[in-house]
């Protein structure tokens, strides 16, 4: 990179391009330096029709100053560049891929490889603490969560957790999931993470924008990035930690009709929905095999053979 941007001296702001060498995308960094020694990472549109939390990084990259800050923010708002030009859902143009399944990353390799690496390469090692800002995809509707990784280092773990909880979210997902996402792999090599979920269907609007900013503005304060004073404190007091979550592919592709919403609890063995074929015969029906609490769904009448269909917290013991 740039190093120039990300050797921004103290009471700098700067804004450039990552180039990513290979497939020659250049990816927006924003870099904000107060005094104090601590890095904070905040990426979004990995996935690039999650727009609830891109539009929050671009106005969080503008309106970040030097002088509110004891530390450094880097700003990467939107990492699937050519996904979000041809709004190919979320998923990278050149390649098909989902990057949040390819860290991190490899410099050979398809335009997704060489995304990942040159954020895991570049960005990574200089980041203390990683939020990574995600929505459900633009087919799917989500209840608002927060991830990090269990499996980490105990240290790692429970700073990530400490971060977490200053999310306005009564949710919380412990992950056993260590490689392939990009705050998977951070989590694995020593960097305190979390990943955001809020909004989906590829909308936004300016409510989910301002949660996601304060939940940002919350987490830097309690990291002591952020000097500001008035944060107010998460209103939300408690929150429930899913240690396991199902995720369910469609087994046939056809038209599907979820029978729950986001947000909602159900029983174990009750029907969460079914594909219908298009003359309007069910051909699969789909069974809770635990009670839970719906994460996200797809909401699209189109669900596709072995794609997402329903994802869900099992209600812990
Ligand atoms: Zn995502």
């Amino acid at each position: 990179m740039s190093t120039e941007i990300l050797n921004a001296r103290k009471g700098e702001k700067k804004s450039g391009f990552l180039k990513v060498p290979g497939c020659g995308y250049e990816l927006p960094v924003t870099v904000i330096r107060g005094d104090g020694e601590k890095t904070a990472l905040i990426t979004a549109g990995i996935h690039s029709a999650e727009y609830v939390g891109i539009q929050a990084a671009i106005e969080l990259a503008e309106e970040l100053s030097p002088e509110q800050l004891s530390g450094r923010v880097i700003v990467a708002p939107l990492v699937n560049v050519s996904g979000f030009a041809r709004r190919t859902m979320s998923m990278v143009y050149e390649d098909g891929k989902n990057l949040n399944r390819e860290f991190p990353g490899k410099p050979e390799g398809t335009a997704a490889d060489q995304i990942c690496y040159a954020i895991a390469s570049e960005l990574f090692p200089e980041a203390d603490y990683y939020m990574d800002l995600h929505s459900g995809d633009g087919y799917e509707e989500m209840c608002s969560y927060v991830y990090y990784v269990g499996a980490a280092e105990e240290k790692i773990r429970r700073r990530s957790l400490e971060m977490a909880r200053q999310v306005e979210s009564g949710y919380l997902v412990e992950s056993g999931c260590t490689t392939g996402g990009a705050y998977n792999y951070a989590s694995m090599t020593g960097i305190p993470s979390i990943l955001i979920e809020r909004g989906g269907r590829g909308l936004w609007s300016r409510d989910e924008v301002e949660l996601d900013k304060r939940d940002i503005r919350r987490i830097l304060k309690h990291l002591g990035i952020l000097k500001e004073d008035g944060i107010p404190e998460n209103p939300v007091k408690e929150q429930l930690v899913f240690h396991q979550v199902v995720y369910e592919h469609a087994p046939e592709g056809g038209c599907w009709y979820p029978a729950f919403r986001a947000g909602e609890w159900f029983r174990k063995g009750d029907v969460l929905g079914e594909i219908r074929d298009y003359f309007g015969k069910p051909v699969f029906v789909y069974r809770a095999e635990s009670d839970g609490m719906i994460l996200y769904q797809t909401v699209s009448l189109t669900v596709v053979k072995g794609g997402p269909m329903v994802a869900y917290g099992v209600r812990p013991e």
